[in-house]
């Protein structure tokens, strides 16, 4: 059989981990139907807040529906795992407003400065030592600080505020799946195995793979196109796939104008929060400068037809000069 590694034996735990996307689904199958061992299915959660998961509405009705598929034809529960902090989770919006305490530019003290580097670290998870801050850089900041108007409000507050990011080290929330989980190799003294859901034709991917760490898929030469057709034809397709909502959060920073619109109109409880982090937050919700509330105004102004959703001759300087036209 391709790829079995002589390492299993009653200590070790074999987990497969799944995202609910298209190859992970596939590589459930593949575990099985190879007859490798599989002791555990888990997925992680991002949590928007306490009570609100991070992932779009429709992803989370979608992975309810998957789970059940899973426990119907592998009897195996997946276990939903988050990141957790002294028995609490850690969710997007405890991050948001965490006020971080760093390192100033004299390198030894530690003080609480608006418009850093957010460190994940200050918050949560294992301490990493930190480099004294470099001089900042003013300038580069610009485009992330909220210009007058709605939003500005709280300019000058301490917190994180959205995850945008011009650093290397990309935006915290990236973090918050991956940083607070069990150990990748041993969890309560139990040595694991994780399988992941990496396709045969994804060979940039291939570098994490070792003994503790497999990928199914990769191990029988199965690829993406096949793991599609595959969740096509079991009624398992994401709704990322099908439609145009996003695999990833609804409060997503990197989220297109398309996906922003559809949240606020069908989903105004979601799009009132991020209203509200919006004027709470001292870094600009997208890295171009623009505001939720810049979005509001334009969607509005969509409502009440003075502007055509997806019209290419949209500018944002007409949300700050008189309309010129209107076009109904
Ligand atoms: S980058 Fe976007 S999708 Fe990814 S964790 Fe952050 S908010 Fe969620």
């Amino acid at each position: 059989m391709a790829g079995e590694l002589h390492i299993g034996n009653d200590q070790f735990q074999y987990i497969a981990r799944i995202s609910h996307g298209k190859d992970s689904l596939k590589m459930l199958d593949v575990i099985v139907s190879r007859g490798l061992r599989l002791d555990r299915i888990t997925t992680t959660d991002i949590w928007a807040t306490d009570t609100i998961r991070g992932e779009h509405p429709k992803m989370v009705k979608f992975k309810e529906i998957a789970d059940e598929f899973i426990w119907r034809k592998y009897r195996i529960e997946v276990e939903h795992l988050c990141a957790m902090r002294n028995g609490q989770k850690v969710t997007y919006e405890k991050l948001f407003y965490h006020i971080p305490k760093r390192r100033n530019a004299g390198g030894g003290q530690l003080s609480a400065k608006t418009g850093d580097n957010p460190r994940i670290s200050d918050t949560v998870g294992p301490v990493v030592p930190i480099r004294p801050q470099a001089k900042r850089n003013p300038a580069g900041r610009r485009a992330f600080l909220h210009k007058e108007g709605a939003g500005a409000r709280n300019s000058k507050s301490n917190i994180y505020g959205f995850p945008v990011s011009i650093n290397r080290r990309g935006a915290w929330c990236a973090k918050l799946k991956t940083r607070f989980l069990e150990s990748p190799t041993t969890r309560g003294g139990t040595k694991i195995v994780e399988y992941l859901g990496i396709a045969a034709d994804e060979p940039k991917r291939f570098g994490q793979l070792n003994e503790r760490k497999r990928a199914p898929l990769v191990e029988f030469g199965i690829e993406e196109g096949l793991c599609g057709l595959y969740c096509q034809y079991n009624g398992l397709l994401a709704p990322s796939y099908e439609t145009s909502c996003r695999d990833g959060c609804w409060m997503c920073h990197n989220q297109g104008v398309n996906q922003l619109r559809q949240l606020r109109k069908e989903y105004p409880q979601l799009w009132a929060l991020l209203l509200k982090w919006d004027t709470d937050s001292p870094v600009n919700f997208k890295a171009n400068g623009h505001t939720v509330h810049d979005y509001d105004r334009r969607f509005q102004l969509e409502d009440e037809h003075f502007l055509v959703p997806g019209d290419p001759r949209f500018k944002w300087s007409m949300l700050d000069g008189d309309l010129q036209y209107r076009l109904f």
